[in-house]
């Protein structure tokens, strides 16, 4: 039985918070892990941005409904979904990934929760897990699956490490040089070859 593991987030969709910082012109928003390492002050950075803007979670999520997959996107996870099964592993909230998840015709997502207030102000986020994408792909071993997983980033190398075999996929140079162990690729229709063979030579 074969599984495959999917990045969110430069896989299929944009980088939610740059696309948002740059729908709404709040610049202070594109700021990520690689100029604030410690996710909790970068996360709590965000959501005081957020409130200070007065922007509650219908106004974000009205703003995300305007972003698209990226282009492809929806037609190769369709296509990936009739012959595999599919689970989309991201470090995104269900909240915001919402409007694009209905995009993406709602394939099965595990990711983190946003804390929302009375007023539908976003007060705090909850963290699924620690080291969620190995996590979950140990997790799926033990049921038997093979797995099979393709992400872009640093927050991915764990999992494509856990994975049967894993691929890079739009992954910036220096995570290319980094982890040349990983098969990379930009293009969709390879990936899936990538994944095809994989499946067919273990
Ligand atoms: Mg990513």
């Amino acid at each position: 039985m074969d599984l495959v593991c999917l990045d969110l987030e430069g896989v299929l969709i944009p980088e939610i918070w740059i696309a948002f910082a740059e729908k709404t012109g709040i610049d202070a928003l594109k700021a990520t892990t690689r100029d604030i390492p410690d996710y909790d002050v970068l996360m709590k950075q965000r959501l005081r941005i957020l409130n200070e803007h007065g922007l509650r979670l219908q106004d974000i999520q009205d703003v995300i409904a305007t972003l698209s997959p990226l282009p492809g996107a929806a037609d190769f996870l369709d296509s990936l979904r009739e012959s595999y099964q599919v689970v989309i592993l991201s470090d995104t909230f269900y909240e915001f990934a919402k409007p694009l998840m209905a995009q993406l015709n709602w394939p099965t997502l595990l990711c983190h929760k946003l804390v929302i207030d009375e007023e539908g102000r976003v007060a705090d986020y909850k963290i699924r897990q620690p080291d969620p994408k190995r996590t979950s792909v140990k997790a799926f071993h033990s049921l038997l699956y093979r797995i099979f997983a393709a992400g872009d980033s640093y927050n991915d190398t764990t999992m494509l490490s856990e994975a049967d075999v894993g691929f890079l996929f739009r992954a910036p140079a220096n995570v290319i040089e980094e982890f040349p162990q990983f098969r990379t690729t930009d293009d969709y229709s390879e990936l899936r070859r990538f994944i095809d063979e994989a499946a067919e030579s273990l």
